[in-house]
């Protein structure tokens, strides 16, 4: 199936084009069309899916199809809610890229910075918005924003917004905004008991596309997991940065302490490292993030919060440095490798208070992470190694996912295309 099939106009496809999709991922294929012909829409997708071009290139078609209506003219037709500023930044790079040819603005509000811009931007009748809820909240309290005429209200990551407490604000938001004429759409990971309440309260009889199975991890990414007494962390990730296939790693920490603590440590080795957190102000986490995607740094460490659907093109691993305790967790997290079917490996440090969590996401699974030993990595040198017994699942016998000889055999959208300077390729030795 082509892009041409799916109803979108010549300047959408002049851009899908320019940006380098050949062909619409399964969610777009799905969603496309039912957007465009005007239905509700619950999106069951990862990340990684496409899913941002899933729902914003049929609403980029609609708007600018009626753009030159006089009635619509200087009013917010669209609004898309989003958990994280860096999601919003992240939505907002995509719907720039995909509207270069039409004649539409786009503005984005989310909090820690200067509200005196986003005010003027929403005063001035943007066409589309992209907002976290709390600064949208703030600045609709103000009186700033017009969302009379709203053709489009997009919920992203709903599964994530629930989590981080954002239903009262989302409430509130919704209530402002017209139920007549307005076409809604909710995106999340997993379809829980929660968002099917959510869905009845603001989609008018949605459809459903829902894209692999809702519980597993994206397939084209390789698991893998180490033994490792909690003393023995820090030593066993120097020593896998070692590996130059280990090229541009997002480092998930369960605190924001521990991420500082992890960074500070890698960068006194000489491992080009920054981390991203809540406790980091906007400025330093956008160059965080600018200086991983640049490859000026080789690893990012975050926390899961910060991390939501970081989209980095070619992360070639993600460490999970603490083993995440829900799974929900652990699929958002290995999902920022292997996007877009790139391939890309997950590997997770587990110590024995791991065990339950790892069990119990081997069985939401239905599968045994295959569990690797390290060469060159003598775990008797940690202090803690004559207490460390290792977890052995009843499986583990049966191990349905051993690694490829060939870690670097991707596709177009690989770590090849990023360029680390010099020093980083040698770095950590
Ligand atoms: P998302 O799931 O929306 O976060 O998208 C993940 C990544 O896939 C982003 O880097 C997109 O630019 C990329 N992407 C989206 N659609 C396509 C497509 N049809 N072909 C190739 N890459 C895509």
């Amino acid at each position: 199936m082509s892009f041409e099939t799916l109803g979108l106009g010549p300047n959408l496809l002049r851009s899908i084009e320019e940006v380098g999709y050949t062909d619409p991922t399964p969610i777009q294929q799905a969603a496309i069309p039912l957007i465009i012909e005007g239905s509700d829409l619950i999106g069951i997708a990862q990340t990684g899916t496409g899913k941002t071009a899933a729902f914003t290139l049929p609403m980029l078609e609609t708007l600018e199809r009626l753009t030159k209506d006089p009635a619509r003219r200087g009013k917010t037709r669209a609004l898309v809610l989003s958990p994280t500023r860096e999601l919003v930044v992240q939505i907002h790079e995509n719907v720039s890229a995909y509207a270069r040819h039409l004649p539409l603005k786009v503005a984005n509000v989310y909090g820690g910075v200067n509200e005196a811009p986003q005010k003027k931007a929403l005063r001035g009748g943007v066409d589309l918005v992209i907002a976290t809820p709390g600064r949208l909240m703030d600045l609709m309290g103000q009186g700033c924003a017009d969302f009379s005429g709203l053709e489009f209200f997009v919920l992203d990551e709903a599964d994530r917004m629930l989590d981080m407490g954002f239903l009262p604000n989302i409430r509130k938001i919704v209530k402002d905004l017209p139920k007549k004429g307005r076409q809604t759409l909710l995106f999340s990971a997993t379809l829980s008991r929660d968002i099917e309440k959510l869905t009845k309260e603001f989609l008018y009889r949605p459809k459903t596309v829902e894209i692999g199975k809702r519980i597993n991890p994206a397939e084209t990414v390789r698991q893998c997991i180490h033994e490792v007494p909690k003393s023995a962390k820090l030593s066993l990730l120097k020593h896998l940065l070692h590996d130059n296939d280990l090229y541009s790693v997002l480092v998930f920490t369960r605190t924001k302490h521990g991420a500082d603590r992890v960074a500070r440590q890698l960068s006194k080795s000489r491992i080009p490292t920054s981390a991203i957190h809540s406790n980091r102000s906007q400025n330093q986490r956008a160059r965080a993030l600018q200086d991983f995607k640049d490859g000026k740094t080789r690893v990012l460490v975050a926390t899961d919060i910060a991390a939501r659907g970081i989209d980095v093109e070619g992360i070639t691993h993600v460490i999970n440095f603490d083993f995440p305790p829900n799974t929900e967790d652990y699929i958002h997290r290995i999902g920022r490798t292997g996007r877009a079917n790139s391939q890309g490996e997950a590997i997770s440090f587990i110590t024995p208070e791991d065990h339950g969590p790892l069990r119990l996401l081997e069985r939401k699974i239905r599968k045994t992470i295959y569990r690797k030993k390290v060469s060159g990595f003598n775990l008797s040198r940690s202090s803690s190694a004559t207490k460390f017994k290792p977890y052995k699942s009843k499986e583990s016998s049966k191990s349905s996912h051993s690694p490829k000889k060939n870690p670097r055999n991707r596709n177009q959208k690989s770590g090849n295309s990023r360029r680390h300077s010099g020093q980083r390729r040698s770095s950590g030795r």
